[in-house]
């Protein structure tokens, strides 16, 4: 699982902390400063990083809390209020239309990030809300990925609709459209196609297909793998087509997790589910809360 070594570290940390029955200022430096490498080795985002120190030592060197009971207690407890300020403290869900209206959602990401996988987990979850999902392959420049969604939509029991990869992503997102009003799916989620890179044409692509279907909410998909590169290709990919919020794919893997606490903060977008596996069941909502007790250990 990602942030075992952060949890580490932060752990050795606080067992300083709370070894001492009262805390000088420079202890509760020193202590921050041990933080602050441990963050910045988890691959956090430097700016972020020096952001969430300086609030945390606002706080931790008060006079209330120096004096207090338990010092070494109330420092560890300021550090998880910040951790879960920085990942945006509610759990944003998606936004769907009102009533029977339709939802379009428009899944975008690079190449490998988890994007069709992440197409079929999501309409799992919103079937299970009583919604008619149609899945739509727009993905029409990977080999294979229709066919992907098209055993992923079934495994869901999940209509997908297709033209094969010899249409503009565009023309297939129309067609979806009246697809789906003719079929009666309430929620219509458009997998469009990724790049190895950030690239003109895949963002052209996308802004095509936000000016002729009506698209309620774009979802970036990115591997937290790729560490502080998932945190740029979200900056990117918001300024260039504006995206609602972000899933982070393969946190069950051995990352450094650093991504999942840097996105909101570099971004301003939530985080909406994290993938924690292969398995069309392993997407998990995001919960500030519970990430920062899970990171605290
Ligand atoms: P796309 O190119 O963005 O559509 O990526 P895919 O959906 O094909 O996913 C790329 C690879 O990542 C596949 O082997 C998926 O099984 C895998 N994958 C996706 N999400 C997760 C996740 O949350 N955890 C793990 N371990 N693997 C994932």
């Amino acid at each position: 699982m990602a942030f075992d070594s952060l949890t580490e570290k932060l752990q050795n940390v606080f067992k300083n902390l709370r070894s001492k029955g009262r805390l000088t200022e420079e202890d509760v430096k020193l202590a921050l400063r041990e933080v602050k490498m441990a963050l910045l080795e988890a691959d956090v985002n430097f700016k972020v990083v020096k952001g969430f120190v300086k609030d945390v030592q606002e706080r931790a060197v008060g006079q209330d809390v120096m004096n207090g009971l338990n010092p070494g207690q109330m420092v560890i407890k300021i550090v998880n209020e910040e951790l879960i300020r920085l990942m945006g403290s509610e759990t944003t869900e998606i936004q769907l239309q009102p009533g029977q209206a339709t939802t379009v959602i428009m899944m975008a990401g690079l190449q490998g990030a988890g994007k069709t996988t992440t197409t079929a987990k999501i309409a799992g979850k919103l079937k299970l809300k009583g919604k008619k999902p149609l899945l739509v392959a727009c993905d029409v420049y990977r080999p294979a990925a229709i066919k992907q969604l098209q055993v992923n939509g079934e495994k869901q029991g999940v209509e997908v609709f297709s033209m094969g990869e010899n249409h503009k992503p565009v023309n297939i997102a129309k067609a979806a459209m009246e697809h789906a009003a003719k079929n009666g799916n309430n929620v219509v989620i458009l997998d469009t196609a990724g790049r190895l890179h950030i690239d003109e044409e895949m963002m052209e692509e996308l802004q095509e297909i936000k000016e002729h279907v009506e698209v309620h909410q774009t979802i970036l998909v990115v591997d937290a793998m790729t560490g502080q590169d998932a945190v740029n290709v979200a900056n990117d990919f918001n300024q260039k087509i504006g995206i609602d919020g972000v899933i982070v794919t393969k946190l069950d893997g051995d990352t450094r997790g650093g991504a999942a606490l840097s996105i909101r903060a570099v971004t301003g977008k939530p985080i909406l589910y994290v993938g924690m596996g292969e398995k069309l069941s392993d997407l998990e909502q995001f919960y500030p809360d519970r990430m920062a007790s899970r990171i605290l250990g």
